[in-house]
């Protein structure tokens, strides 16, 4: 049977073993986290060795273009998530008469945005890849990459030019052999991910569903309706002219792995693996825009942070207005390129929103129990969202093969 196949029954599987058995299924929280930090331990090497081949091919022109390409639809994109969540939420009200009841919760604070923008230059790189900043390893390898290019093109000493070779032939080597870790771990995600699941559905316990069944109920419209109609009604078909089944069916992995890990950056490896091997992108184009989409690009957090706006105005008896809307539109997309993407991640940004358009934070606690549920919906969106982005910024710049493998083969690669 084939590994997904496998994955998604252990999911299954595991959240009725979780729901049915209860307590005693948190023995197995261990083989859950061993999955986890298998994945995070390559995430860094994976995103560096890509990232190099990717940029071998590239001259810091196009870098810049697709870059830019990049950036700009991961913001509009968001804005439109955000805006979706407010819509939906004005529709069905969440939390119209609950009562709040006191939770602790102390979140961690967000970073400031001066912060966030220096902190995209490491003082030290080591440090960076170190301790899992991915914004700041690809700047320094995006650098190191380009100067290698530059040196490549501008010396005349063979052997700096061998040299150079070398450096991305290892980067190539590399990669390939991290891709093949990745279906190591995968074939251990069958074990891993049936843990996960048992231990989440077991913590939460099925009450928490009826508590907060129109919370949940909003998100998953608004999920719903941003996937099908951004994603892939519009990048997909409209725009890349391309079968969203056949996208679905080569991001299937990565989904599966983001709904169970709650983590963009850890699904890494997996999103990568599928972009290569399904989506034929080419690495120029997913090495760069992937890890920095796990980083910045964040459609389901933003969502969220717009429907629980609503949600703790509701609960609180106060309503929004515009202006406050429009306020939690760009607070919620700003806020999200800060924020590492790891689970719960949403929770801290959530904090900065409810005190911004003056809502009580204890909201956070009160829903703390059915965020991990919730997180796994954000997480797989904004894994979605940065496939769908690298596919489109593929097809504009050339980068993708839909003739070969599980694409339809219908449209030429572009010129
Ligand atoms: N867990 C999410 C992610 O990794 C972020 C969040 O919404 O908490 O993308």
């Amino acid at each position: 049977m084939a590994i997904v196949y496998r994955i998604g029954a252990a999911f299954v599987l595991g959240s009725i073993a979780g729901l049915t058995i209860g307590e005693p299924v948190m023995v197995l929280e261990p083989l859950g986290d061993l999955f986890v930090r298998l994945l995070s331990m390559i995430v860094v090497p994976i995103i560096i060795f890509t990232l190099l081949m990717g940029i071998k091919e590239l001259s810091p022109t196009s870098l810049g273009k697709i870059g830019g390409q990049v950036v700009a639809i991961y913001a509009v994109s968001s804005m439109i998530a955000v805006t979706i969540g407010l819509a939906v939420a004005n529709l069905i009200e969440p939390g119209t008469g609950m009562t709040l009841t006191d939770a602790d919760f102390e979140a961690d604070e967000a970073p400031s945005f001066m912060d966030v923008f220096l902190g995209i230059v490491p003082e030290n790189p080591i440090e960076a890849m170190a301790t899992g900043d991915i914004l700041a390893t690809i700047f320094f390898v995006i650098v190191f990459g380009l100067a290698l290019v530059l040196l490549r093109e501008s010396t005349d000493d063979e052997s700096v030019r061998d040299g150079v070779e070398t450096v991305f032939n290892v980067a190539e080597a590399g990669s390939k052999a991290l891709f093949k870790v990745v279906w190591g771990i995968m074939e251990y995600g069958v074990i891993g991910i049936f843990a996960l699941m048992a231990v989440a559905f077991a913590e939460a316990g099925i009450e928490v569903f009826s508590t907060f069944a129109m919370l949940a109920l909003t998100l998953i419209l608004a999920v719903t309706i941003h996937i099908a109609v951004v994603y892939l009604g519009v990048m997909i078909l409209l725009l890349t002219q391309q079968s969203p089944i056949a996208f679905l069916a080569g991001i299937k992995d990565a989904l599966l792995t983001a709904v169970s890990i709650s983590s963009s950056s850890a699904t890494l490896p997996v999103s990568m693996s599928n972009a290569d091997d399904n989506l034929h992108l080419n690495e120029g184009i997913y090495s760069f825009s992937l890890p920095l989409g796990a980083t910045i690009n964040m459609d389901g957090t933003g969502m969220y942070l717009g429907i629980v706006a609503i949600f703790a105005a509701n609960i609180v008896g106060a309503s929004l207005t515009l202006v406050e809307q429009v306020t939690v539109v760009a607070i919620a997309v700003l806020a999200g390129i800060g924020t590492a993407g790891v689970p719960s991640a949403g929770l801290i940004l959530m904090t900065l929103v409810l005190t911004q358009v003056g809502l009580p934070v204890a909201v956070v606690g009160f829903i703390a129990g059915i965020d991990p549920l919730l997180d796994r919906i954000r997480t797989m969106t904004n894994v979605t969202g940065d496939l769908a982005v690298a596919t489109l910024v593929g097809y504009w710049n050339g980068g993708v093969d839909f003739t070969s493998g599980s694409w339809s083969g219908e449209t030429d690669l572009l010129p």
